[in-house]
């Protein structure tokens, strides 16, 4: 236990953030799927872009440019050998997860979508893997199709099983849900999909800081997430797709970089990457991933998957010694996300005075508002945990819910 203590510590140095106090205490951060904290050397990658080769990639000859040229191309690299892509040229980088789905969802259906085809999603998508679908089935005059769930919060894959044809363009599942924590047996659902020729686009954001993502073993077609979930700047995520998808889909958006060739009469686009990425690119966004990268392996996603769990277990048996909390997301497989209500209280005002303890939770739908109807709820307060958390914060929660409670019922 004291060891734990001890790597705890020298994790949390990294984190200058966590230091400090809010409304006088200590701040306790439980948002950690919202977003999480950077620790230094991440924040340092990016004023070191700024003071000493700030310049703009790919079009260059100077020495500057080529710096940051390189820079950005080597964060590709990384980012394809974190998530085991096979080739760099497979991993584009966007604004974050939702720009990524909303990349595949514009160009992919734009392509092999058509009038009476279906898109599945799950029943606890978020808005993100939810919204860019509807927009084109609409469009399209495709159909939209959910994956149910049940009360614990586990996806009834049976349903979507039972109807695989070829009629269905394409399945777009998260790997972990953020309002209930459920790791969802992608793996599964890819290799069932595949027997009918239909490809599966993963929501990531919320794997890929928790666990090790190896993208060629899923076998998926697409996979997306966000810097900013896993200690990196925010504006930039990770678009991951098979060579012969992003080869087949047409650009999604134009301008420069994307091009290569331009007349007034025609335009012949670049290569992949480059045909998704079109304009100056969030060049220190991707020095920055690349940092973050940097700073997972070399704590070890392992380490960092394994105290998570520790945590959500610690988390689990505290909470329970308080009557009249209701759970919501109690899947045997779940990722260290506890999303509750107190019986009574409305989950914002236990959010407040949980704040005005210093402690920072989620109150609310967490964009899953069909989550919300399925359970008949406003919302939840989710307390999400990062690997730099605390049993002593765990217990600080405790504290402020059963106060939370002596106030407001
Ligand atoms: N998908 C899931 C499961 C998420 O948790 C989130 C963010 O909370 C998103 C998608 C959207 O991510 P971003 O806002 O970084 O695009």
């Amino acid at each position: 236990m004291e060891k734990v203590n001890d790597i705890t510590t020298l994790w949390r140095k990294q984190f200058p953030i966590l230091t400090q106090q809010v409304n006088g205490k200590p701040l306790v951060y439980f948002d950690n799927a919202a977003t999480s904290q950077k620790p230094l050397r991440v924040i340092q990658s990016l004023s070191d872009y700024y003071t000493r080769y700030n310049s703009n990639v790919h079009r260059g000859v100077h020495t500057l440019s080529q710096m940051a040229t390189d820079a950005f191309e080597e964060a590709r690299e990384l980012t394809a050998s974190f998530i085991h892509a096979g080739e760099k040229e497979e991993v584009i980088f966007t604004k974050g997860t939702t720009d990524s789905i909303n990349l595949v969802a514009q160009s992919f259906g734009e392509k092999f979508l058509q009038a009476g085809k279906e898109i599945w999603i799950s029943a606890m998508e978020h808005h993100a893997n939810i919204v860019p679908w509807q927009m084109i089935c609409e469009k399209k005059g495709a159909k939209l199709k959910v994956i149910p769930m049940n009360r614990e919060g586990v996806l009834l894959t049976e349903e979507l099983y039972q109807n695989l044809s070829e009629n269905i363009a394409l399945i777009a599942v998260t790997h972990v849900s953020n309002s209930l924590g459920t790791i969802n047996p992608v793996k599964e659902i890819i290799a069932r999909a595949h027997t009918f020729g239909i490809p599966v686009l993963v929501d990531g954001a919320q794997a890929v800081p928790h666990m090790s993502v190896n993208v060629q073993e899923l076998d998926c077609d697409f996979y997306c997430f966000s810097a900013h979930k896993m200690y990196g700047p925010t504006g930039i995520g990770v678009l991951y797709g098979k060579r012969k998808w992003l080869e087949a889909m047409p650009p999604y958006q134009g301008g420069g970089d994307m091009i290569e060739t331009v007349t007034f009469e025609k335009t012949d686009y670049n290569v992949i990457p480059f045909k998704f990425e079109a304009g100056t690119p969030h060049i220190e966004g991707a020095i920055g991933l690349a940092e973050a990268i940097r700073f997972i392996q070399e704590t070890g996603i392992e380490n960092i998957e394994k105290r998570e769990q520790e945590l959500l277990h610690y988390a689990m048996e505290k909470l329970s010694e308080i009557e009249g909390i209701t759970y919501i997301g109690t899947a045997p497989e779940k990722a260290a996300v506890i999303s509750f209500l107190i019986e009574g209280a409305h989950p914002y005002d236990v959010g407040f005075i949980l704040d005005k303890q210093g402690i920072a939770v989620r109150t609310g739908h967490h964009c899953t508002q069909p989550v919300m109807q399925f359970f008949d709820i406003p919302g939840t307060v989710r307390a999400s945990f990062a690997f730099y958390n605390t049993e002593e914060e765990i217990g600080r929660l405790a504290e402020g819910i059963q106060k939370a409670k002596n106030m407001l019922l």
